[in-house]
């Protein structure tokens, strides 16, 4: 693999890292979204449908493939709520209607929900419907119709209420198009007994073509600035087959790492911006986040720029998914520098923070999930300052919670490092008196790291070493950080388990994909068991067609 140390190292921001300089190009208003025009009008069962069934063009046709050529996605699930989104590709700059289904079946003879969408330029021609009033635990089929022509039939699945008895959730996150293809997503896609895809961020990369990777060159070619620069590399990973299938096959609970705006953010900056060339950074975050909102099928609660929320699984999980990147964090600094020591020093912000601790203090699900950005776990070997390493205060004050509450069972859930590790998270990992390395008596919660979809780990060269390193330390418990992959969470009243499947070499067509590890973490015990196998497949409704 052509991935070198100073890649690496440049990626996680302990080196310097010159940017290339592109003008700010003038972008639209943000007109913000759109209500639907169309109100869900029933259809099928009795729910007063009064108008005529709408001709429905076959989605293979030409005019099908060119409207819709960014297919078509679903996301935040809640019981009786979905968002399903598309796009329409037009060459006219008139406001575009798009008429939407959503079925019990994939032939669409029992439809349970349709409407209308006027799109239009202010929002790039997306479209994001949430239907309101489904059935919890119900998978559903869902198309789109406009200009003549038809999008892919999309599969996805609300949250169960009440009761659960198994959850199963694919994590993933670091998907660098230019370093080769989605193979963990095309995997994902195959695995129909899933519930949801946690994407924990850097869905797309800000980069120029061959400046981070070069197996894929990029649309646009040069480093995104603008708010048409964002919205281009967004159509652009949208037409890659595997991304396509694993939007059509299950909805996304996604969050935005560095990567969607520029590299190694935080509030008021990012490593790679630079302002005298590119900008202000309020500006840069604003369209970054604006095309984020467009394009992914992410719910939107206050606006584009909040993106922390909780979403529940019945009795069984909350889903709490966070921002530590742009909501609230203090700039990232160096260890000898006195802030990093600052005992208010933020990650996630004040308020995001107080948020946090109350739904972890008051949510009624037995399993607490959350889906989040950076290690918090301590990370031998260097000192990463864009993780929760360089906020100890911060990580501190989250293990007083749910010490201080008695909170048992919380999942973190990780992206952005490239490699796989199981942590335990005790306050403490070096004091052995209230910490049992053998046994992991002491520990908080745990933490699974899922690994980049494509991006580097660790150069070979460090690979071992890193590897040595981790597993002498008391806390970490399983370590991989070269090869790329993805996690599948399986989540039962008995325990929470992560299995990582692992592959290497991206930029080659064929994949070497295998089940590498599992650890989980039994009721009440806050703490990593290994396991010797995947949890088993269950049986799943036939996937969308393909
Ligand atoms: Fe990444
Ligand atoms: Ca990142």
């Amino acid at each position: 693999m052509a991935i070198t140390r100073r890649d690496f190292l440049r990626h996680i921001g302990l080196t310097g890292f010159t940017a290339l300089s592109w003008g700010v190009v003038a972008c639209s208003k943000d007109e913000g979204v759109d209500p639907p025009t169309g109100t869900p009008d029933g259809g099928g069962n009795g729910n007063g449908d009064s108008s005529t069934p709408e001709v429905v063009p076959p989605p293979d046709s030409e005019t099908s493939r060119r409207v819709f050529q960014h297919a078509v996605a679903s996301g935040d699930p809640l019981s009786d709520a979905i968002i399903l989104w598309t796009r329409v590709t037009t060459d006219d700059t008139a406001p575009v209607k798009v008429k939407w289904q959503i079925a019990r079946d994939v032939a669409f003879a029992d439809i349970a929900q349709r409407g209308e969408f006027t799109t239009d330029r202010d929002r790039d021609y997306t479209v994001k419907v949430d239907v309101t009033g489904l059935s919890a635990g119900t998978t559903y089929y869902y198309r789109f119709i406009a200009l003549g022509g038809s999008s892919p039939v999309g599969r996805t699945r609300t949250a169960p209420s009440g009761g659960v008895s198994r959850l199963r959730f694919a994590v993933v996150s670091c998907s660098s198009y230019a370093h080769g293809y989605f193979h963990a997503y095309r995997s994902i896609a195959k695995r129909l007994d899933l519930d949801a895809v946690l994407h924990l961020g850097d869905y797309i990369y800000e980069y120029a073509t061959a400046a981070y990777g070069a197996a894929r060159p990029y649309d646009p070619p040069h480093e995104i600035v603008s708010l048409a620069d964002y919205r281009t590399r967004y159509a652009h990973y949208r037409k890659d087959p595997d991304l396509q299938a694993v939007h059509r096959q299950h909805p996304f609970i996604a969050v935005w790492d560095d990567h969607e705006s520029a590299n190694n953010a935080w509030m008021n900056g990012a490593e790679n911006h630079t302002p005298l060339t590119e900008g202000s950074w309020e500006e840069r975050r604003t369209v970054a986040a604006q095309a984020y909102a467009e394009w992914m099928p992410i719910r939107e609660l206050e606006g584009p720029k909040k993106i922390y929320r909780a979403l529940r699984y019945g009795n069984l999980a909350e889903i709490i998914m966070l921002d530590t990147r742009l909501w609230g964090r203090d700039e990232q600094v160096p260890q000898s520098d006195p802030r990093a020591q600052d005992p208010y020093r933020q990650l996630l912000g004040q308020d995001q923070e107080a948020w946090l601790s109350d739904r972890l203090t008051k949510s009624t699900s037995q399993w607490k999930i959350i889906g989040q950005q950076v290690m918090m776990g301590q990370l031998p070997i260097f000192f990463n300052n864009d993780a929760w390493d360089g906020y100890p205060a911060a990580r501190t004050r989250f293990l007083d919670t749910i010490k201080a509450n008695q909170t048992n069972n919380v999942v973190v859930l990780t992206g952005d490092i490239h490699s796989s590790w199981a942590i335990n998270l005790p306050m403490d990992p070096n004091d052995t008196t209230t910490y049992d390395r053998q046994t992991g008596v002491g520990s908080l919660a745990v933490e699974f790291v899922t690994p980049a979809v494509t991006s580097p780990g660790f150069p070979d060269a460090l690979a071992e070493t890193a590897r040595q390193a981790a597993l002498a330390t008391p806390h970490i418990k399983f370590a991989d950080v070269s090869k790329r992959g993805y996690v599948v969470l399986d989540v039962t009243p008995e325990r929470t388990q992560a299995a990582w499947y692992l592959y290497t070499a991206p930029e080659q067509m064929t994949v070497n994909e295998a089940f590498a590890q599992a650890f989980a973490t039994y009721d009440r015990e806050n703490r990593l068991r290994q396991e010797s196998a995947p949890a088993p497949d269950a049986p799943a409704p036939p996937g969308a067609p393909v």
